[in-house]
């Protein structure tokens, strides 16, 4: 069975003792990182913006007492520089920084040569070139590992999770790059401790090499991410349960699965064929409304269709989340189709 990487500890490092009484509680758990942010890039002035250099320190204390290796976020070339000279074991780039080319750029240039493992987490935006990008700026210049860490993407809609997973994205980067490490960061996308273990499966059934986890002795206490941090005996419960399920298949399995990827196909047809009805109707539409001069957007009539939708996809086991997204883009598509329509409609009668 593949090994799963992990890396645990704190969002931020607070105090010394702090990090002993989460260390200490980890000491049995057999982590590749221990994981401290010693500048912490908030997203509103007033929230803990990190300890400071002092922190590395500390840091370096947890591998002298409980002989973990360090990792930390480095978010600058000057941090780069002092977080080298002290010897870290590896280093991540957040997704406030992967979302600037510029930032990721001078950072690439502060780690030139080096051959300890880093990290990239994707931007905070879902785009996938970006992330990619980062990833091929500091693979350039380094010589060690380049690792992919997916926390997830920020919208304005918080369906669940604090950071929407779109699994899509990452698995496109792997189809893009197979070669490529990625681990999963199931804390920031769940944002909430009680559903960090089922984000956590999620990932290991979709085959990511490895874990980021947020832990913390007093979660409640924490000066970051609080709501989301686990406590060392619920991160070991968390991998006690986490099932780690077989990459291949025997053939009767094979078969089984086959079987129903075909049935899978069958059905993508008619939704393709369902969807291309629905818009034709909707365009037929459109040229009606075109002619009598009707506004194309019904608030109305669109909210009796997603209050049926909803009802129905209900009933039949559909999440709410699932629907409106699937729904909403449904009619953006036809508003399109009918906007089209009048602006041809117009052209000819001019
Ligand atoms: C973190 O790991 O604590 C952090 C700030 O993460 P992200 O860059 O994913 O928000
Ligand atoms: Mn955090």
């Amino acid at each position: 069975m593949k090994k799963v990487e992990l890396i645990a500890g704190p969002c931020s490092v607070e105090s010394l003792e702090q990090l002993h009484a989460t260390a200490q509680g980890m000491a049995d758990v057999p982590v590749d990182f221990f994981r401290g942010g010693i500048w912490k890039p908030r997203t509103r002035p007033g929230n803990y913006e990190g300890i400071g250099e002092i922190g590395i320190h500390w840091m370096l204390d947890m591998r002298e007492t409980y002989g973990f290796k360090l990792i930390t976020e480095v978010a600058n070339a000057h941090q780069a520089q002092m977080l080298l000279h002290a010897g870290f074991d590896a280093l991540w780039l957040g997704a406030r920084t992967t979302v600037n080319p510029f930032y990721v750029q001078e950072i690439a240039e502060a780690l030139r040569g080096v051959s300890i493992p880093i990290y990239i987490k994707n931007p905070i935006n879902p785009d996938l070139a970006l992330w990619l990008g980062a990833i091929e700026r500091v693979e350039k210049v380094v010589q060690g590992p380049v690792i992919a860490i997916h926390r997830g993407f920020s919208s304005f809609h918080q369906y669940k999770y604090r950071n929407q997973p779109q699994w899509t994205i990452p698995l496109e980067l792997k189809q893009l790059r197979p070669d490529l490490r990625l681990i999963c960061d199931p804390s920031h996308i769940a944002g909430d401790r009680s559903v960090v273990s089922e984000v956590a499966q999620h990932a290991m059934d979709l085959q990511y090499d490895g874990l980021m986890i947020e832990v913390h002795a007093r979660p409640e206490e924490a000066k970051s991410d609080a709501a989301q941090q686990l406590t060392p005996n619920d991160l070991k419960h968390l991998l006690q349960n986490l099932i780690i399920r077989r990459p291949e298949a025997d053939a009767l399995t094979t078969a089984k699965i086959e079987s129903l990827r075909g049935e899978i196909d069958r059905l993508d047809e008619k939704l393709i064929l369902l969807l291309a009805d629905r818009m034709n109707i909707s365009s037929t539409i459109g040229q009606i409304k075109a002619e009598e001069d009707i506004t194309i957007l019904q608030p109305e009539r669109w909210n009796d269709i997603l209050a049926r939708a909803l009802a129905e996809g209900n009933t039949l086991g559909l999440s709410d989340a699932f629907i409106r997204e699937i729904f909403n883009v449904i009619h953006q598509e036809s508003i399109n189709r009918q906007l089209d329509i009048l602006r041809q409609f117009i052209h000819t009668r001019d």
